[in-house]
C-alpha cells in the first residue's frame, strides 16, 4: 500500500514570521513540522510505503503514485485543504480528511472526502489501515472513547526533513484542566490531561539527537495541566542531557499558574526550557472572568510574567480583544500591558468564536455571529464575532491601529528594555555555533537594520544598550521577531479592505492602461472582482503571445499593486510558448516575496512545462 500523507499550506499569518524566514533564515521554510503525520506514519502498518509532503516546504505533487492519500488540517487550512481532497478525488485517489478541523466538524468533509477521520488517531488509524487493505474502508472513523497517550508511537521524524524548520515539535501530554470559554482544545481533547510515559519522551529525543535536532517545542495544549507528571519530566528532560552532554533547547505552552509555583519554574530552568507560550488574553479581570480564564486573576499579569522573567525564561504571549466586557478603552489598555510586560511575540487577535465551542453555542444563540466569515486565523482585520460595547468597523479599526502601534521602531525597543530589565540569564546559551550567529546578526544588519534608516538602527542600539552580553542575543532575537511583525503588519493591515479597494481601482486602470494593446489583440483578458469580506482580486489572463516587454512590465506593476493594496492577483495561464517559460519564471520571482496573494492557475495541458511551486504561491487546482 502506498499512502501519500499531504500537511496543506497555511495561509501567512503572524506565526509564520515570514519576514524572518526569508530575509534573516534563508536556509528555514517555516516554523514547526506537521508532528500529527509524522504520528499517523508510525501508525502504519510496517509494510506500508508512506511519503509525507508538507506544502509549508514543498510543492505538492500533482500526479503522485499513491494509492491512498491523506489530508489533514486546522481551520486555517480548511480552504486549501479542500481544494486538495476534490484535485485528487476527481483524479480518481482514494481521499482520507483528517486532523483538528475534521475532528471537530466532520459533517463538513461528507461530500469532500471517501473517508473522514475525526478526533484523535492512535486507535481508529489502525483501524482504518486493517479496512482498507481487505478493501472495506469505512465512511467515518470517530473516536468516542479515551485515548493513552502510552499508545502512541514516536513519530516518523524520518519521513521530514527537519532541516528547513525553525524548531521541531514533539508532545508530552494532551488536554487541560481549565475550561476558557473559546477554546477547542477541550473539546477535542477533554480537561483531564493525558502524557505519555517517559520512555516514550526518551525514544523521541532519541531520534532528535540522532537528527541533530536542538530547537525542540512540547506542542502541549498546556504543559503543566498536570503539574506532578510535568515535574517529573522537567526532572527526567534535565538529566537526560546531562547523561548524553547535548543541549536542546525547549519552549512550550503553559498557562499563567505556572508563575505561581517556584519549584516548577526552577524545575523549567535546569531543564533548559528557553521560551513559554502563554495565553494571558486580557489585562481586564471583567473579561477574563466572562472567558472563565480564572487562573489569569490570581496574580497581577504584569508581577507573574516579570516573575518568570527572574528565571531566565522567556515569555511569548496570546491576547485577545473583543470579548463582552471590552470597550474602546481596552486596546490602550492591551497596548500598555504589552509594552509593559516586554513580550516581543504578542500574538494579538480578535475574539473569534471557533464552532463547537461554548463561546460559538452562545453566540449562536444570542444571534451575534457574523453568518459569511469563515476564517478561523483571529489575526485577519475581521472576525466572526459581533461586539457588545462598540460597533464592529470601530473594534477592526481600533485592532488595526494597535497592531500598528505595536510594531513601531520605538515600541520594539521599549518592550526589549522593559524585557531586559527582568529577565535573568537565560538557561540555555544559544544552541547555534558561533559562526552561525555571525551570520544571522550580518544578515539583520545589512538586510534590515541599515535599509531601516537612522530610526531604526537608533532604536537598535538603544535597545543594545541596556543588555547585559549574556541578553545580547535575546536583544537580536527579539529585533528579528519585531521586524518581521512589522512587516506582517505593513503588509496585511494595509487599511480595511473596503477603503483598499480605491486605491485597487486605480492600480487596475492604470494596469488596463498600460496593457491595452495586448487586451486588443486577444493575447490577455484582465478583470477586478471584489468580495464582501475579502481582499479584491486582480484577474489577469494570459490567453496568447506575450513579449518579453509585457513580462518586466508586469512584474512592475503587479509589484505596484502588492505592495500598495491588500488586493490579491490571479494569473490565468492558458497559453505559453516554450521560448516565454523563462520570460514568467522572471516575473514570478519577482512576486514571490508576495506569493500568499499571488494565485496561480495553469491549464492542465501546460502543467507538464510549467511548475509552479505551491509552497510560494497558491497553485490553483480546478482549472
Ligand atoms: S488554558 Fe489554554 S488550553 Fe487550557 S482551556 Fe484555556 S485556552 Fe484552552
Amino acid at each position: 500500500m502506498r499512502l501519500l500523507l499531504v500537511n496543506p499550506k497555511c495561509p501567512e499569518s503572524y506565526w509564520s514570521f515570514k519576514w524572518a524566514v526569508d530575509t534573516v533564515l534563508p536556509d528555514i521554510r517555516t516554523t514547526t513540522p506537521p508532528l500529527g503525520l509524522a504520528t499517523l506514519a508510525a501508525l502504519c502498518p510496517e509494510s506500508w510505503e508512506v511519503t509525507i509532503v508538507d506544502e509549508n516546504v514543498e510543492s505538492v505533487p500533482l500526479a503522485p503514485s499513491a494509492d491512498v492519500i491523506g489530508i489533514c488540517g486546522m481551520g486555517v487550512q480548511f480552504a486549501r485543504q479542500r481544494e486538495l481532497l476534490t484535485f485528487y478525488r476527481k483524479k480518481g485517489y482514494f481521499v482520507v480528511a483528517g486532523g483538528s478541523y475534521a475532528s471537530l466538524c466532520p459533517e463538513l468533509y461528507d461530500s469532500l472526502a471517501d473517508t473522514v477521520v475525526a478526533g484523535e488517531a492512535e486507535y481508529i488509524w489502525r483501524e482504518f489501515c486493517r479496512d482498507v487493505a481487505i478493501g472495506k474502508p469505512k465512511k467515518l472513523y470517530r473516536e468516542t472513547g479515551v485515548v493513552s497517550l502510552t499508545d502512541s508511537p514516536a513519530p516518523r521524524f524520518d519521513l521530514l526533513d527537519l532541516t528547513k524548520y525553525q524548531t521541531v515539535s514533539l508532545q508530552f501530554s494532551r488536554g487541560c484542566p481549565f475550561r476558557c470559554e473559546f477554546c477547542d482544545i477541550i473539546v477535542m481533547f477533554g480537561r483531564k490531561p493525558r502524557t505519555k510515559s517517559l520512555e516514550q519522551v526518551r525514544k523521541e529525543l532519541d531520534l532528535l539527537r540522532a537528527a541533530n535536532v536542538r530547537n525542540a517545542f512540547f506542542v502541549d495544549d498546556n504543559f503543566i495541566g498536570n503539574k506532578r507528571a510535568a515535574k517529573e519530566l522537567l526532572r527526567f528532560l534535565r538529566d537526560y542531557q546531562r547523561e548524553h552532554d547535548y543541549r536542546f533547547r525547549f519552549g512550550t505552552e503553559a498557562s499563567l499558574n505556572l508563575a505561581h509555583d517556584d519549584e516548577l519554574l526552577a524545575l523549567f530552568r535546569e531543564a533548559e526550557f528557553a521560551w513559554v507560550f502563554i495565553g494571558i488574553e486580557s489585562p481586564d479581570e471583567d473579561s477574563l472572568r466572562e472567558t472563565r480564564k480564572f487562573q489569569n486573576t490570581r496574580q497581577d499579569i504584569l508581577s507573574s510574567v516579570r516573575h518568570i522573567y527572574s528565571y531566565g525564561i522567556d515569555v511569548l504571549g496570546g491576547f485577545i480583544v473583543g470579548f463582552d466586557h471590552d470597550t474602546i478603552d481596552t486596546f490602550e489598555r492591551q497596548y500598555q500591558l504589552i509594552t509593559t510586560s516586554g513580550i516581543q511575540t504578542a500574538m494579538v487577535g480578535l475574539l473569534t468564536a471557533v464552532p463547537k465551542t461554548p463561546l460559538y453555542e452562545r453566540l449562536a444563540k444570542e444571534g451575534r455571529l457574523v453568518a459569511d466569515w469563515n476564517s478561523s486565523d483571529n489575526t485577519q482585520l475581521g472576525t466572526n464575532v459581533i461586539p457588545k460595547q462598540m460597533g464592529y468597523d470601530e473594534m477592526v479599526s481600533r485592532y488595526q491601529t494597535l497592531q500598528h502601534r505595536l510594531v513601531t521602531h520605538r515600541n520594539i525597543a521599549d518592550r526589549i528594555k522593559n524585557k531586559i530589565r527582568y529577565l535573568t540569564k537565560p538557561p540555555v546559551k544559544s544552541v547555534m555555533t558561533p559562526r552561525e550567529q555571525l551570520r544571522i546578526f550580518v544578515r539583520l544588519v545589512v538586510g534590515a537594520l541599515l535599509p531601516g534608516g537612522i530610526g531604526r538602527l537608533f532604536q537598535f542600539f538603544r535597545s543594545l544598550a541596556f543588555a547585559r552580553p549574556r541578553l545580547i542575543p535575546v536583544v537580536v532575537e527579539d529585533w528579528i521577531v519585531g521586524l518581521s511583525m512589522r512587516d506582517y503588519a505593513e503588509r496585511h493591515y494595509v487599511a480595511p479592505v473596503e477603503r483598499a479597494r480605491e486605491p485597487a481601482r486605480g492600480y487596475l486602470r492604470s494596469f488596463e492602461k498600460a496593457f491595452r494593446h495586448y487586451v486588443h489583440e486577444g493575447a490577455l483578458e484582465i478583470s477586478f472582482d471584489e468580495v464582501r469580506h475579502a481582499a479584491a482580486n486582480l484577474s489577469i489572463s494570459m490567453k496568447g503571445w506575450l513579449d518579453r516587454r509585457f513580462f518586466t512590465r508586469a512584474a512592475r506593476h503587479l509589484e505596484q499593486v502588492l505592495e500598495g493594496t491588500t488586493s490579491c492577483i490571479t494569473l490565468h495561464i492558458e497559453e505559453l510558448h516554450e521560448t516565454q517559460r523563462r520570460h514568467l519564471k522572471r516575473l514570478l520571482d519577482r512576486l514571490s516575496r508576495y506569493g500568499d496573494r499571488v494565485h496561480v492557475a495553469v491549464r492542465e495541458e501546460l502543467r507538464g512545462i510549467i511548475e509552479i511551486d505551491s509552497s510560494v504561491f497558491n497553485l490553483v487546482l480546478d482549472f
